[in-house]
């Protein structure tokens, strides 16, 4: 069966200086050149650190971003050439949840005409008590109550916040949710629940997730594939096991090696990988492969030419000379 999305060859620049006649001149490439699939009931998760351009790629697909290059197919529909009309019917079909939880929620709104607002904009119930009840239910469904539906965002803890933001992207009965890192605002105790609230609405309702996170261990267990992203582009991609098991590329190996191991004795003798420098700047990435300057198997073929994204078997793909 077909993939629910394909991306293919997504970029997204944003110009940063023009010229004084108003051409750009330069500009920050926050995504260049992406592409993966995600299948039915999928979660894929997506991985890096802050300003590699995840959030990017999940803002873009949905068009809260215009793209600069590439295509996205959601069903085999071309999301970027829908007009404003047929892409107000796709965003019914794709959802966003966002990481903080209370920036992303209208403190002056009640959650009842929060959670309402997709049912009014997309015209789904007939009457107000409709709509009551279609608010109501979806509140149960994220484990909150009818009476909630009258309070205001700032009476909420961040876990249930982060309820009333599911709620509001199930209102319109989505089919591909984008989980913008939805757990790294929340308490270590509370992320559990909201990730196995996220996983029974999957199985329930056969939704597709792209699951973004700045950490691998965030996504370890909730998705079936992982992409990990170094400076806009995917450097490996491969299934969650295997990934975890044989990471092949010199950033996923020192990404995995930052992760604490739950016993003293495997975490005091295993060898931790320390990443030299920053994160180079997008606006003028380095030539070759942008992770050289801070890798320490970098060669002179990685300065001249940008490796390949290669099939090393079982879905296995990874983006470095080494290999
Ligand atoms: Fe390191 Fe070269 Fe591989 Fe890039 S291509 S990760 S610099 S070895």
């Amino acid at each position: 069966m077909a993939p629910l999305i394909e991306v293919k060859n997504l970029k997204k620049y944003f110009v940063v200086a023009r010229t004084r006649l108003g051409a750009p001149k330069s500009w920050l490439k926050a995504v260049d050149d992406v592409s993966f699939t995600i299948d039915r009931g999928e979660t894929l998760g997506l991985v890096g650190e802050s300003g590699c351009g995840k959030t990017t790629v999940g803002r873009t697909i949905c068009r809260l971003y215009e793209p600069t290059g590439g295509e996205v197919l959601f069903d085999g529909q071309p999301v970027f050439k829908l007009d404003r009309r047929e892409m107000l019917a796709m965003r019914r079909k794709m959802q966003m949840i966002f990481q903080d939880p209370y920036a992303s929620l209208n403190p002056r709104m009640t959650v009842g005409d929060i959670v309402g607002e997709p049912i009014d904009i997309h015209r789904l119930a007939s009457s107000k008590a409709e709509r009551d009840e279609m608010v109501h239910e979806l509140l149960h469904t994220v484990g909150l109550s009818p009476e909630h539906a009258a309070r205001f965002p700032h009476e909420f803890s961040g876990g249930q916040r982060q309820r009333i933001g599911v709620a509001r992207a199930l209102a319109v009965n989505p089919s591909f949710i984008i989980c913008d890192e939805p757990i790294s605002a929340l308490d270590v105790s509370i992320q559990a629940q909201i990730i196995n609230m996220l996983e029974e609405l999957q199985e329930k309702r056969g939704l597709s997730y792209l699951f973004i996170a700045h950490d691998l261990s965030m996504v370890k267990h909730t998705s079936r594939r992982v992409a990990v992203m170094y400076l806009g582009k995917i450097v490996e991609l491969a299934e969650s096991v295997e990934l975890y098991r044989n990471p092949l590329h010199p950033y996923t190996k020192a990404l995995l090696s930052a992760i604490p191991i739950p016993d003293p004795d495997v975490e005091r003798t295993r060898h931790r990988i320390i990443l030299e420098g920053d994160v180079p700047s997008p606006i003028d990435p380095p030539a070759g492969c942008r992770f050289r300057g801070r890798c320490s198997y970098a060669m002179p073929v990685c300065a001249e030419q940008e490796p390949p994204m290669r099939d090393v078997g079982d879905g296995h793909h990874v983006a470095c000379h080494l290999i």
